[in-house]
């Protein structure tokens, strides 16, 4: 198995991982989507909200908002040994919000939002919330938990998490004419036409659409798109909560977890 990363910039992370079965790929990209626990406000005690929107569609929003993740220090509340309903300082942590509109309208945002660890913080700052016109308040204590992404989507720490096989595209240049209409068409720009023949250009790029293949006058086309079964480009997205990087290596985490647990499952049935 080998991974080579082809780009990574802020939250999102390309790259290839190559010698793995289709099946294999997928638990990684499934796992990373709803098994990788982050945190996300679970529990909101309303004190004061004279806002036009009601208390409930206020709370949805906020357990929507994606919060740092630091899963080093906090456990999930099913692993944790208070074994009670509101959680203690290992697997719950508070926020406070208090915002009130004087004279002018007032946009409450995420960043309003004060954490009692730094660490467990609003990753973007600038989500609206709620807008209030003047005299009116909110004010609130929200509490938010690690959970994962399989029991509600606001514990999903990814906002994209995708593969595609590898793309083979070959062209056989003493059948093409090059009329170059594959260049034209291709919506992925993989050919480019040097001395007056395509050649493919950006091969990694292609989507296996086949829309050079449907416009290729010549008939078979000289143009073979096929993919590699054993290598695939992966796509991951973080929500703020925790860097790409860490979502692939906790993934990876608990998949070896799962197999090790089916193979002790097996010595005892064995
Ligand atoms: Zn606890």
């Amino acid at each position: 198995m080998k991974i080579t990363i082809l780009e990574q910039n802020g939250n999102s992370l390309r790259f290839v991982l190559s010698g793995v079965s289709a099946p294999f790929a997928n638990a990684i990209r499934r796992i990373i989507m709803a098994e990788v626990p982050t945190m996300a406000i679970d529990d909101v005690m309303m004190f004061e909200n004279t806002s036009a929107m009601f208390d409930e569609m206020i709370t949805h929003r906020l357990g929507l908002v994606p919060l740092t993740t630091d899963l080093d220090t906090y456990l999930l509340p099913e692993e944790c040994d208070c074994e009670s309903e509101f959680g203690c300082n290992n697997c719950r942590v508070s926020f406070t919000l208090d915002v009130k509109a004087e004279a002018e309208l007032k946009m409450v945002y995420s960043g309003d939002l004060i954490p009692e660890n730094a660490d467990v913080s609003p990753a973007v700052k600038k989500i609206p919330i709620v807008r209030l016109a003047n005299n009116q308040r909110l004010k609130l204590e929200a509490y938010a938990r690690l959970g994962k992404g399989l029991e509600h989507a606001k514990w999903q720490p990814v906002s994209a998490s995708t593969y595609k096989f590898m793309p083979i595209v070959e062209i056989d240049t003493k059948k093409c004419d090059g009329c170059g209409d594959c260049v034209k068409y291709c919506p992925k720009n993989v050919f480019s036409i040097e001395k007056l023949k395509p050649v493919v250009q950006n091969e990694i790029n292609c989507t296996l659409c086949m829309e050079c293949i449907r416009h290729c006058p010549i008939e078979p086309s000289p143009i073979k798109i096929s993919h590699d079964k054993k290598t695939f480009i992966f796509y991951i997205e973080s929500t703020g909560s925790m860097p790409a990087s860490k979502l692939v290596k906790e993934a990876v985490k608990i998949l070896e977890r799962k197999t090790q647990s089916v193979i002790e499952q097996y010595k005892k049935v064995k």
